[in-house]
């Protein structure tokens, strides 16, 4: 049987349409935790997508045989709106979103709900999917559409479903699929009947349209200094030629191969287990720096629907900040840090403490700096009242990440990555992230909903808040010990 969630990873690769069919096990753990996102963000939409059906009934109950059984009902007692209709027919298995008849045509309108903001190819895959199973299960299909969220909605108050979702139709768009959809689906009975795991190469199929699942599994034999991970990355016409010749270890790629100057120093770190700095080229870029340093760095929550008023869909919204300062060289370092704690819009006290914190002299240090640019110029527009101040800080921001970025300092064990968990581990061992209950942003920010959540338990909230705290304190102090650690070349 290929189910309609079976049949969207051949996208990937019909590795992946394999492995996920038979090998879940080898699913790593965060793969568990992307889809739990991914389907809570679904699940947020859902409710507000039905509500534009009013009358619909939901085809859920128990087991799948009693949801094809309560499909077939509600068809048969003319139901005119079906909430995940399940049907499956010869070696189909399909369960859409909203069944909409459309007495006119006499057949049924297909509405399929997605949390994201824009349609992909993969949404006009899914539905050709959904005809091919619907009609082949005896019901005619009329239109085929996508509901998604509304970019350009700002939440005030009560969400109202018509202006947060929008309805397109991609009837023709999905006709023009029908026929190769229908090839794909031959296919991919193929491929579920092997009995061994396909083999395919990793190209970039493995990372669009989204990272694969099953990545670690399919890389577990690579050696641990690998063409796909070359700084500067390779197109995949040089890969297939590495590959060709049997090439993986970054080592044995050929010196005349590499063109682009951040892969050739990559190469050359790995060939010859050297450490590649230009001291003049770091000494320039730090003497760009201005003391007071403040060392900054946001953690955010972003959400489907926004949470709070004045917010667009997936909008990043700053919860927390952690702020080290050093007065002048070799002085006494100073923490500061602010982490809000109550379900209510955090900008505006998180703005004001800030703005006592921060001179109008000195340096902003901030790694990947364009994101907390960006959320500083939000702030701005959103409260007019800070808008000179994020603006100045703006204006005296420094990124240490374009001193790894423009290849100054190039290390084998950065894995051709210049993001401060890859420096870090290199350039200060002694810190660390292993140790903390946070590990990532991702994570952070899910933390922090739960613990503004009026329902989580205060022994909940408080571990949260402590683990946030030391999560965002070490985004910072791992930049002021790689600045030490620069400063000292
Ligand atoms: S990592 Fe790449 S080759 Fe492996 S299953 Fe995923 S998409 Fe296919």
């Amino acid at each position: 049987m290929l189910t309609k969630s079976d049949f969207l990873k051949h996208t990937q690769c019909y590795r992946y349409l394999w492995l996920y069919k038979y090998r879940k096990d080898l699913l790593p753990k965060e793969a568990d935790l992307n889809l739990q996102k991914l389907f809570s963000e679904g699940y947020e939409v859902e409710p507000y997508a039905y509500k534009l059906f009013p009358g619909g009934v939901s085809a859920m109950a128990g087991e799948i045989k009693e949801q094809i059984t309560l499909t077939k009902k509600l068809i048969k007692d003319g139901v005119k709106t079906i909430f995940q209709p399940t049907v499956t027919s010869y070696k189909l298995f399909c369960r859409g979103d909203i069944l909409s008849f459309n007495t006119k045509a006499k057949a049924w309108d297909i509405y399929e709900i997605k949390s994201a903001v824009s349609v992909k190819g993969i949404n006009i895959i899914d539905l050709a999917f959904q005809k091919i199973c619907y009609e082949s299960a005896g019901l005619p299909i009329n239109k085929l559409h996508l509901i998604f969220v509304n970019k350009e909605f700002v939440r005030d108050g009560e969400v109202d479903p018509k202006k947060l979702l929008k309805v397109e139709d991609l009837t023709d768009q999905v006709k023009e699929l029908i026929s190769q959809v229908n090839l794909d689906i031959k296919s991919a009975h193929k491929i579920l009947d092997l009995k061994e795991e396909p083999q395919i190469r990793i190209l970039k199929q493995c990372s669009k349209p989204y990272p694969c699942d099953f990545s670690d599994y399919c890389q577990r034999d690579w050696p641990e200094h690998n063409i796909y991970n070359i700084a500067g990355g390779l197109s995949e016409k040089k890969l297939n030629l590495l590959l060709d010749q049997g090439i993986l270890d970054i080592k044995d790629i050929p010196d005349d191969f590499l063109t682009n100057h951040k892969s050739i120093k990559h190469h050359q770190a790995v060939k010859h287990n050297k450490v590649y700095i230009e001291p003049d080229n770091i000494k320039a870029d730090l003497s760009q720096l201005e003391y007071p340093l403040y060392f900054f760095d946001y953690e955010t929550y972003s959400s489907a629907i926004p949470i709070f008023d004045g917010y667009r869909p997936y909008q990043q919204i700053p919860f927390q900040y952690s702020l080290h300062v050093l007065v002048k060289p070799n002085g006494k370092l100073e923490h500061y840090a602010y982490l809000a704690k109550d379900w209510s819009d955090p900008v505006p006290e998180l703005a004001k403490t800030l703005k006592k914190q921060i001179g109008n002299k000195g340096s902003v240090l901030a790694w990947f700096a364009s994101f907390e640019k960006g959320r500083n110029k939000e702030i701005a527009k959103h409260y007019p009242l800070f808008a000179d101040f994020f603006e100045d800080i703006n204006n005296r921001m420094f990124d240490p990440i374009m001193i790894f970025k423009n290849g100054y300092y190039v290390h084998k064990d950065f894995h051709g990555s210049a993001s401060l968990k890859s420096v870090l581990p290199v350039l200060v061992p002694k810190l660390s992230y292993k140790e903390l209950n946070i590990q990532e942003g991702g994570s952070a920010s899910e933390s922090w909903r739960k613990m503004i959540d009026p329902k989580t338990q205060a022994k909940e909230k408080k571990q949260i808040y402590d683990d946030l705290l030391k999560y965002c304190q070490l985004d910072t102090l791992a930049m002021v010990e790689i600045l030490k650690v620069l400063q000292k070349l």
